[in-house]
This record gives C-alpha cells, structure tokens and sequence, in this order.
C-alpha cells in the first residue's frame, strides 16, 4: 500500500487533529534472557522438553509495520496498532 507521509490525525496529546508525520521505527532486538529463554535453557537436555519439543511454525508472508505518528505541533509521537501489508511505500503529500 501507498501512504503519505503527512496527513492529518487525531493527537492524544493536544486533543485535536493535526498534522502527523509518519515514522518507521525498527524493532529492536528482544533482550537475550527473557522468561522464554530462561524456560527453554531449563528444558534443554534429556527426554521429552514439553512444548519445546514442538517444531516451530513457519514464518507468516508479512510482517507487522512499526509505525509511530509523531505530531508536527507538539512534536510528540504515539502508535497505533500495527497493520500487515506485503509492499508497503511513503509517498509525498
Ligand atoms: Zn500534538
């Protein structure tokens, strides 16, 4: 999909509509000893390791976007839910 870079949108912070620019915002890496992994490392070993046994899922086509739509007028950025699209382009205006 196609979006502008620039549009008009509710801010929570001034409580109005104004202008928004959109920001990509890369995921940053999970950190390397989540509860997850503190889970995996204690099953890893012998016999059955319960749902670690499991093969993993494969990948989904597309990812989740990680927008942030930062407020020209009080220079403030929220997020919205994220969306999946498999092209996914910034235009002008
Ligand atoms: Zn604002």
């Amino acid at each position: 999909m196609k979006m502008p870079k620039q549009f008009k949108a509710h801010c929570p912070f001034c409580k109005a509509h104004t202008v928004h620019t959109v920001e990509r915002v890369r995921r940053g890496r999970a950190s390397t000893m989540t509860h997850i992994a503190r889970q995996k490392k204690r099953a890893n070993g012998t016999g059955n390791q319960g749902k670690f046994s499991k093969v993993p899922g494969g990948d989904k086509p597309t990812k989740k976007l990680n927008l942030r739509y930062r407020c020209n007028t009080c220079k403030k950025a929220h997020n919205r839910e994220g969306f999946r699209v498999s092209r996914f382009d910034l235009v002008e205006g």
